[in-house]
């Protein structure tokens, strides 16, 4: 055993001396709904690991306080008052819901917060969807300019009685920014951090690019697209992450939705953006889902520090024209 131990010891002292190889540290934990990885290249593996500990815990703290199912958290409290009238909210929190009112005026709601007031109403694993009475009724809830948000008294009300908000869209690109934020604190200088759909990168993987994959949006383990990146971030919304198929009519509910309607978003099938910020790229792949091949295309080529790879309902591959000039 102590051999072995012995072997196991000398070939990464080895591997660490030439290649640098064991300087890379990796863990995964299933946090926001999703599953949250870590991979960092620190020469110094105690201060490594005190660093993943950290990002975690970051981590676990956002999902604290935005997770609108947890009776406790402040997205919770705001869900259950804010219609009553303005509620305090925390600075880091109107921060988020005014990027994210920046995306709904830049697009004219297809990017919308208030989707949840008939979100809510949707539930992926138990197979239910709102039927055509309750989703008509909740969709004037709907209305990102019916949210008041106050950034300098820091106070959100809602301006419809039923109105819902759910940051999904958002927070995870919020998250690995800043995750990405902590470990550059840290001295760390070359990482990714994703959180589901959602990556941050910093640096490279020293002398090479990160290859980051586009899933075949049909089939689990099959990589349409691998791409070589380094130092931006990279988000994708996909139909295929919460689903159901609906056994009348066959049709793929999932949870992107489209605020005009209430239903499911149609035509692509998954939407890859490239840029600065999870906190963009984030709420800009939901977006560009919502808004199709056209608009969606149109829209990230408005955006000078943006790129996107959309694969549409037939499978074809579209680049924006940054990825193709
Ligand atoms: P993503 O995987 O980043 O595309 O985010 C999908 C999540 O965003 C969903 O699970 C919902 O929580 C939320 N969402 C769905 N539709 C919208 C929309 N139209 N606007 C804003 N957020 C949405
Ligand atoms: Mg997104």
């Amino acid at each position: 055993m102590i051999r072995i131990m012995a072997y196991i010891l000398g070939l990464c002292l080895l591997c660490s001396a030439t290649m640098g190889w064991c300087d890379w540290h990796s863990r995964s934990r299933p946090i926001m709904g999703t599953e949250v990885s870590v991979t960092l290249w620190h020469d110094d593996p105690q201060q490594a690991r005190r660093a993943i500990d950290a990002v975690m815990a970051q981590m676990r703290g956002i999902d604290e306080r935005w997770n609108p199912a947890a009776p406790g958290s402040e997205l919770y409290r705001v869900n259950q008052q804010a219609a009553i009238g303005p509620v305090a909210i925390s600075p880091e929190l109107a921060g988020v819901i005014d990027k994210a009112l920046y995306y709904s005026r830049l697009t004219e709601g297809a990017f919308d917060i208030s989707f949840a007031s008939v979100g809510q109403f949707y539930d992926y694993r138990s197979g239910v969807a709102p039927g055509e009475e309750q989703r008509q009724e909740a969709l004037p809830a709907v209305d990102y300019r019916l949210l008041q948000l106050d950034r300098d008294a820091l106070r959100l009300g809602f301006g419809h009685p039923t109105m819902k908000i759910d940051l999904g869209g958002i927070a995870k690109g919020y998250a690995v920014d800043r995750a990405i934020e902590l470990l550059w604190q840290r001295g760390v200088r070359h990482a990714s951090v994703s959180a589901g759909g959602d990556t941050r990168l910093l640096g490279d993987r020293r002398g090479r690019p990160w290859m980051v994959g586009i899933r075949n949006p049909r089939q689990d383990d099959d990589v349409a697209l691998v791409l070589p990146l380094e130092n931006v971030a990279f988000s994708t919304s996909g139909d295929y992450e919460r689903f159901f198929i609906d056994p009348d009519t066959g049709a793929r509910v999932h949870h992107i939705i489209n605020p005009r309607t209430g239903l499911s978003a149609g035509g692509v099938l998954s939407v890859s953006v490239i840029g600065p910020r999870g906190f963009d790229t984030d709420p800009l792949s939901t977006t560009v889902f919502v808004l199709g091949v056209d608009q969606g295309l149109a829209l990230i080529d408005s955006l000078p520090d943006f790129d996107a790879v959309l694969i549409d309902a037939q499978g074809a591959v579209h680049y924006s024209s940054g990825l193709v000039e």
